[in-house]
């Protein structure tokens, strides 16, 4: 969405090719807004085959198409169509005041608000006004991207206090935190444009590079003719290296004058510096899964690195356990602690790192829903569990130097910070698993839901496969039926246990013979659960 959509529709004449500019005539793109608290709302958008641009806690931005609208609405969700009145890039804004859009003017336009979180389009100076306003972007990506349902895992009920972890936890050092927060601000600004910024990159590499870790790399990416980089340091898993969990946090800043000072020791060299101590306080550590140290720039633009690299876990279908962001974790002004944000697919996360909170920790913490505009919605929306830490009380008690140019170390808490690295490491530690402990943390474990999911392929002509997930033990008769309701072919019909399950039709009737070409309909039933799907034969 950040140059619109454009349609890449070629017209081949007489050997001609003509862009799809010069085609007249294409209707103006659209979005749909689908509410969140529907049953099963996402769940319904992934059967439904549907494309998403971006979520928030209340609803989700999918991609229009035709029969999109109306099998939505057969499906009792909520659904609000947007029409894009120009090519600018599309973004969500969380808003702290709402006051903040009475900057949105022409050609900027204000497509929604419910008074937490707008839709808006905009371009790049009116964006940079909202975030200096303290609005939290997120940029919409040009393409949307298939809807992913985040895995159910089961996290251990670790034995605590549990001496590695404990062991792990002391590593932590005020002092280094102290320094490593001053070194950041001491860039004086890292506002992604500047070359003070990639010299932050490089300070992080460095950093990292020196606690030697089995690995240390740039992760560069293309924004606005820039090439902006994340880094990320890694201790690979000695039982499971595939399976990974990482902290991450991002290091640029902004202000009222970013292109020369945006110190940004809270937002976000505190985050930052949790990353790159539970870095200190891992390497040369065995676990068994493999445990990353991200830290991430282009945050403040609309989590632009952080959507880089969480497409890139999804591409190579990384098996994550869970990612932990911090972001603005070392100021207090009444409680002394943490809000963990996070999304409803997420909560055995959030849930495990409050546990942890709780066990290693003096903090004061709590579970919200309310999910905000950081770097782990990059994660929700690739499917991926993650967690958004911020200090306590968020919102409505808001750090009053958000964004300026006064945001410095001296309005800091030192021993806050030292405890949410502490938070930070029994969860990373617990969730990679290591020698010794009880369980290995993040086996998928049983669905919550039951699902039947569309069979593939469709049509088929030889034999197609129906995939399906268990909530509950019980019985189950997955069945397929023609178009006059009869019944054609028993797939299962037995006692299962929660999980996930998958049977294939071969097109043939209960008397072993070929069913003729059609459409055909195949239906789970379950005590407390039935759902039908269409399967056309072809032959
Ligand atoms: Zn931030």
């Amino acid at each position: 969405m950040k140059k619109g959509i454009v349609v890449f529709t070629l017209a081949f004449v007489a050997g001609v090719v003509i862009p799809a500019s010069q085609v007249v005539g294409a209707s103006p793109p659209s979005i749909l807004k689908v509410d969140v608290h529907a049953p099963k709302a996402l769940e319904t958008l992934h059967d439904l085959g549907l494309l998403l641009y971006g979520q928030t806690d209340r609803f989700y931005l999918v991609a229009d198409s035709p029969g999109a609208r109306a099998s939505l609405t057969a499906r009792g969700l909520t659904v609000t169509p947007f029409h894009l009145s120009s090519n600018l890039p599309l973004y969500l804004v969380f808003l702290p005041r709402e006051d903040i859009l009475g900057i949105i003017a022409p050609p900027a336009s204000l497509l929604y608000t419910d008074g937490r979180v707008a839709l808006v389009q905009m371009d790049e100076a009116t964006a940079l006004k909202v975030s200096q306003k303290g609005g939290e972007l997120a940029l919409l990506p040009d393409e949307p991207h298939p809807v992913y349902l985040t895995p159910v895992r089961s996290f251990p009920s670790p034995t605590v206090p549990d001496t590695f972890i404990q062991r792990l936890v002391n590593k932590v050092n005020p002092d280094s935190i102290r320094s490593k927060i001053q070194r950041l601000q001491d860039f004086r600004t890292r506002y992604s444009y500047t070359d003070s910024c990639r010299a932050a990159e490089q300070y992080v590499f460095n950093y990292l590079s020196a606690l030697g870790l089995d690995s240390v790399v740039f992760d560069p990416y293309p924004y606005g003719g820039y090439t902006w980089r994340n880094v990320i340091g890694t201790r690979v898993g000695r039982t499971n290296p595939q399976r990974v969990a990482l902290a991450c946090g991002h290091m640029d800043a902004i202000s009222e004058t970013p292109n020369s000072l945006a110190p940004g020791a809270e937002d976000n060299a505190s985050g930052t510096v949790i990353a790159l101590e539970v870095a200190r306080a891992m390497a040369g550590e065995d676990f068994g899964s493999t445990v990353k140290f991200v830290v991430f720039t282009g945050e403040e633009q609309g989590l632009i690195g952080s959507d880089h690299y969480a497409r890139l876990l999804r591409g190579q279908n990384v098996d994550l356990l869970g990612a932990l962001n911090f972001d603005m974790v070392s100021w207090y002004q009444d409680s002394f602690g943490v809000t963990i944000r996070t999304n409803t697919a997420s909560m055995g996360l959030a849930q495990l790192e409050n546990r942890m909170a709780a066990e290693y920790t003096t903090l004061a913490h709590f579970v919200t829903t309310q999910v905000g505009g950081s770097d782990h919605v990059s994660f929700h929306n690739q499917g991926y569990a993650a967690t958004g830490t911020i200090e306590y009380g968020y919102p409505p008690i808001r750090y009053p130097y958000y964004h300026t140019i006064h945001d410095s170390l001296a309005y800091l808490s030192i021993p806050l910070a030292a405890e949410v690295a502490k938070m930070a490491i029994a969860t990373l530690a617990t969730l990679a698993g290591y020698p010794g402990s009880a369980v290995e943390a993040g086996t998928p474990s049983l669905p919550l839901t039951t699902t039947l999911l569309p069979v593939h392929p469709n049509p088929f002509r030889g034999s197609a496969r129906v995939e399906y997930s268990l909530a509950a033990k019980g019985r189950v008769r997955l069945s397929v039926y023609n178009v006059a309701g009869q019944l054609v072919r028993d797939l299962v019909n037995q006692i299962q246990s929660p999980g996930k399950y998958s049977a294939s039709w071969d097109g043939r009737n209960q008397k072993e013979y070929k069913v003729p070409s059609g459409v055909y309909f195949y239906r789970l039933q379950t005590e407390t659960f039935s759902d039908t799907k269409k399967a056309v034969v072809v032959r």
